[in-house]
């Protein structure tokens, strides 16, 4: 059977976690974030009340003048290097992160959709940018998997996001131990993974896994964490998905009455129009696994990448 889900460390801005630290003292009330919170380790922050500010405080503001600024709507008061600062401190001292879950629209934590004003010869106008913390923390992250609440809420982006982020605190715990025969492994256990992902970076993976003979093991280990982690933040498409699923029901078409193999393959095509969900054919081709005792199926992530509590249809 695959092994236990390795905890990923995930960055959450606090108030997606029920802390009461928005600008009007308010909660938010996000079930999924509570939920997965619950199975990752999660380090809070709240970059506003990070540098001082109250709770309830004056709301924050984007704008651009000569720069990008955070500025509070009522005061005026230039808030940008002091939420710079912050931002660089806090993400200096992250020892190990798998993932940032961002609140969208504010001023310090949106990776894309914050409001922002811009001034040009005294017109106005409205466009969207990031905030002040999750820009700098893409920055500094470029491999590192990013949502925000909204993200979560759409089944693809949630599944990438899920997926990114556990294959991320395995990789770093294979790595961790030094061992070549837990990254060799990991490699096969991500094997279809990989492949739903991008199969060219998957060839060059197993490349670097086959020549470990007298190889530099430190070398090796970087190399392949960078190689891992570009294939999986590459979004899989369902054409990608669909090769995988066909190599997996190779193991069972010839193990299966005519009238299992009608029903796989019909699964198979619904999938591929989009009128079933890849939950259910995942599910699906998990029992057939374990029922015909596929070992290399029943190890491999791309049947079961994230834990069940988290799947969705
Ligand atoms: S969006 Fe960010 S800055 Fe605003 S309350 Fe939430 S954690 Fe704090």
């Amino acid at each position: 059977m695959a092994q236990a889900f390795s905890k990923p460390k995930v960055v959450f801005s606090a108030c997606l976690v029920s802390e009461p630290v928005r600008y009007n003292g308010k909660r938010i009330k996000d079930e999924f974030c509570e939920k997965l919170a619950r199975l990752v380790d999660v380090i809070r922050v709240c970059p506003e009340v990070g540098i001082g500010l109250p709770v309830p405080r004056d709301p924050i503001v984007i704008v651009f003048d000569e720069k990008k600024r955070a500025v509070q709507k009522e005061t005026d008061r230039d808030l940008t290097e002091a939420l710079l600062k912050f931002s660089v401190d806090f993400l200096d001292a992250l020892d190990k992160v798998d993932g940032f879950v961002l609140k969208g629209k504010s001023p310090s934590c949106a990776l894309r959709d914050a409001i922002a004003y811009r001034l040009c010869e005294s017109k106005r106008s409205v466009v969207k940018t990031s905030g002040i913390f999750a820009e700098v923390a893409m920055e500094k992250f470029p491999q590192v998997a990013f949502t925000d609440e909204s993200g979560l809420k759409h089944f693809w982006r949630r599944e990438h996001f899920l997926c990114r982020i556990f294959a991320s605190a395995e990789l770093r715990e294979a790595i961790e131990t030094g061992s070549k025969t837990e990254l060799l492994k990991l490699h096969e256990r991500y094997k279809y993974l990989l492949m739903a992902h991008s199969p060219s970076l998957l060839k060059k993976l197993g490349k670097l896994v086959s020549n470990l003979k007298g190889a530099e093991l430190s070398e090796i280990f970087s190399q392949y964490k960078d190689l891992f982690r570009s294939a999986l933040s590459v979004q899989p498409t369902r054409g990608k998905h669909f090769n995988v699923l066909q190599h997996i029901y190779g193991y069972f078409k010839d193990r299966v009455d005519e009238k299992e193999k009608r029903k796989l393959v019909k699964l198979l095509n619904d999938f591929s129009s989009g009128s079933a969900s890849l939950t259910k054919v995942r599910r699906t081709f998990m029992l057939y696994a374990e029922k015909f005792n596929v070992e290399y199926l029943l190890n491999q992530r791309y049947l079961r990448p994230y834990p069940e509590e988290l799947e969705g249809l």
